[in-house]
């Protein structure tokens, strides 16, 4: 009998894998944490049913949402991650050989745990000495912590339950005390094609807050639409056209290049229009 996991990424739509094998199926105290095997995708995280990260397309999504504000930002040394848990974000942090320290703020630990056993290719970083991995809400962290970082990561689940607070509204007010004079902002913003309405309400927090507010695309074959935004909010420098001077080139990336870093920003015309 062939087993397969249905997303339901939309209330009428939703995405079918077929699995080898469930490699963890528990209820933490947040949500329903599974990790499976997948015939097409490799082994990949899911969260309330909602397929977060998968060894075969993570790199596309963890390589844009780190390098485009640390390339952007003239010298990154203290970067902060909400939410993250699978230790994705922190691996393509930890490359740039400017920063001194990557805190990851996860609200689950067992995200965490079940994540250093099983997707170890993706969490192979949370170790570095480097690395500081504090577990707690990422709205408290925040609050609690002023002109800091020179960079913070929103890597969150979608924006209900206890991410919910992580989108726009006052949390921006506090991202932007929470960073550094010249720091930069970037969060996942979700699907302009199905839920246009939460991106553009999203951007506009941004922007209300930040003097640059851009946003930019990928392509992520497992999120709904497999094309997804990401809002950035900066201080003083432009995402778009970043100062690579000085810069080194990172090897081995498979998607995030210096060219696709600024056309990022280039958008559709109903993407362009939502955000006018
Ligand atoms: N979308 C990412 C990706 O593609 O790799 C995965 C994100 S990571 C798994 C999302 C994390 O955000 C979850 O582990 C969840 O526990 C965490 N999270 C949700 N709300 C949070 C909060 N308020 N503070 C800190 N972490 C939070």
């Amino acid at each position: 009998m062939d087993m397969w996991i249905s997303e339901a990424q939309i209330p009428n739509a939703a995405m079918t894998y077929k699995i080898k094998e469930t490699l963890v199926r528990r209820q933490t105290e947040f949500q329903d944490l599974a990790i499976v095997d997948s015939y097409e995708l490799g082994r990949m995280l899911v969260l309330d049913g909602i397929v977060q990260t998968t060894i075969k397309d993570e790199f596309v999504y963890h390589e844009m949402i780190s390098h485009i504000p640390l390339y952007t930002h003239s010298s990154p040394k203290k970067v902060l991650v909400v939410g993250g848990g699978d230790g994705g974000a922190i691996r393509e942090i930890l490359k740039h050989p400017t920063v001194e320290k990557a805190v990851l703020c996860e609200i689950d630990g067992a995200v965490i745990e079940e994540c250093k056993k099983h997707l170890k290719e993706i969490s192979c970083a949370l170790d570095d000495p480097r690395c500081e991995v504090f577990v707690g809400d990422g709205i408290k962290y925040v609050h609690e912590h002023k002109n800091e970082f020179d960079v913070i990561i929103v890597d969150s689940t979608d924006p209900f339950g206890a991410a919910e607070g992580l989108f726009g509204g006052s949390f921006y007010k506090e991202i932007y005390q929470c960073l550094t004079e010249d720091g930069i902002f970037i969060a996942q913003t979700e699907t302009p094609f199905y839920l246009p309405e939460v991106v553009k309400s999203v951007f506009n927090d941004a922007r209300d807050v930040f003097p640059v507010t851009k946003l930019f695309m990928a392509h992520i074959p497992t999120y709904p639409g497999g094309y997804w935004s990401f809002t950035v909010g900066s201080k003083k420098y432009d995402p778009e056209n970043p100062d690579f001077s000085g810069k080194v080139d990172i090897d081995g990336l498979k998607y995030y290049t210096k060219k696709i870093h600024s056309a990022a920003f280039t958008l559709p015309k109903y993407v362009e229009d939502l955000l006018k």
